[in-house]
């Protein structure tokens, strides 16, 4: 684009998928200036890191939009332009080596997030985009064919286009704060409510059994809900469970009207397997051992059954279908991600608003909705990429 034509694209939201689309934008020659409320970028990238960066999954990409639950043609859409190998390669670019972890997680090698966001950040200047922060976004305003956006305190600014990457609503310390769906509800645009998404879940544990299992790990094994069933961990915590199996099963659990699991604690071996490893056996402790049962799972089992002296048979048939009922999933702040936000149909293939020409979205301020493995960050950084490609054309 020559210097007199350039366009001015206004990117708000300095998060992953913020980040991407602004450069995109300004590697197509657009002026990209980037507002955020808080003083930083990427702040719950930062926490992402924490735990170790999972930026995307190993898996084949064909099972990708499986993982999104709901418009899988749009996700294969997505996907095809960036997917897990595009990001992986964009991860090289910022010298940021990658690696296959366990449950084939892809992580970035000896490298902490904040070394990777320095680098993004770094190149993003050196292309000329210009950082506003301390600048919240509260009204849009259409003024001719361009767009103002009015900011607190004091600040607005005029843009030929916008992208709008605001975040979701969990761990609003970080700045997605879901407060934003009324500047777009004021243009008609729909959103479906905040939930919590890859949260733990409150159980009214017995003192008794508290007492002796807090904090233990529940390992390799599965739980169903509604007849979908996940491997995987599970950790009790003095609230009730955390991990990634129950994490999993959230959007499930939250359609249940009396949310209810069966954990089967030995999916490894059938109940016939385990009577027969036991036959010879009298007492329940040797049967505990023989079947190599986690300190947390004999508690529960010993604990939370209306029977205590329970037959071998019926203890079998116990451990592999333990029912355990759920009170609520923990609160919107905890949690890993949200679901809900702006609704798909509000948005053309561009990842444009159909009722705010010009005005693009990306991210976690989507209503759509993946298990932890890397598929969040893989959902921004495809999203990302689309609105920052799409803007761009939109303004050529
Ligand atoms: C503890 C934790 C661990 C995680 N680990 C992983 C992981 O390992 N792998 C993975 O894939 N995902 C992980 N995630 C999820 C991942 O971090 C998010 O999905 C991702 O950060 C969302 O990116 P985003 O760009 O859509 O929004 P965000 O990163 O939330 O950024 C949104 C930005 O918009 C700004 N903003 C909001 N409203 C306004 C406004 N009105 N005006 C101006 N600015 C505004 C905010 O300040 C914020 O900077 C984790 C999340 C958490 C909380």
């Amino acid at each position: 684009m020559q210097p007199e034509a350039r366009k001015t694209i206004a990117v708000v939201g300095a998060g992953p998928a913020g980040l991407r689309a602004a450069e995109l934008a300004a590697a197509a020659g657009a002026h990209v200036i980037l507002c955020d409320a808080q003083p930083s970028a990427g702040r719950k990238f930062l926490i992402a890191g924490r735990g170790g960066l999972n930026l995307t999954h190993n898996e084949p990409v064909e099972n990708f939009p499986a993982r999104y639950r709901t418009e899988p043609e749009r996700w294969r859409d997505l996907l095809d332009d960036f997917g897990p190998d595009a990001l992986r390669a964009w991860a090289a670019q910022l010298e940021i080596e990658t690696y296959v972890g366990t449950s084939n997680r892809v992580f970035p090698r000896g490298q902490k997030a904040a070394s990777l966001l320095r680098a993004w950040l770094r190149r993003l200047r050196g292309t000329g985009v210009e950082f506003r922060f301390g600048k919240r976004l509260v009204g849009l305003t259409k003024e001719g064919v361009r767009w103002r956006l009015d900011f607190a305190p004091d600040f607005a600014l005029s843009a030929d286009a916008i992208v709008l990457a605001l975040g979701g609503a969990s761990w609003p310390d970080t700045g997605s704060d879901g407060k934003w769906p009324a500047i777009l509800a004021a243009n008609g645009v729909e959103t479906a409510p905040f939930v919590a998404a890859n949260c733990g879940w409150n159980v009214a544990w017995p003192g008794a059994v508290l007492e002796r299992v807090e904090g233990l790990p529940l390992k390799n094994l599965s739980v169903t809900a509604a007849g979908e069933t996940v491997s995987g961990e599970l950790l009790i915590t003095r609230y009730g469970l955390e991990g990634g199996a129950i994490y999993r099963l959230g959007p499930i659990l939250r359609a249940m009207a009396r949310p209810e699991l069966q954990i089967d604690f030995k999916p490894q071996v059938s109940a016939e397997g385990l009577l027969e490893r036991t036959r010879e056996l009298s007492s329940p402790n040797e049967w505990y051992r023989t079947w190599k049962l986690s300190p947390g799972a004999i508690v529960l089992l010993k604990h939370c059954s209306p029977n205590e002296s329970l037959e071998r048979a019926e203890l079998v048939r116990r451990l592999k279908n333990f029912p355990l009922q759920l009170q609520s999933p923990r609160p919107i702040a905890e949690a890993i991600s949200s679901a809900g936000g702006v609704l798909w149909r509000e948005l053309s293939d561009r990842l444009m608003l159909k009722k705010m020409p010009g005005v693009f979205l990306a991210g976690e301020m989507i209503d759509w909705e993946a298990p932890t493995g890397g598929y969040l960050l893989q959902g921004c950084f495809s999203t990302g990429t689309r609105a920052g490609r799409s803007v761009a054309e939109y303004l050529s």
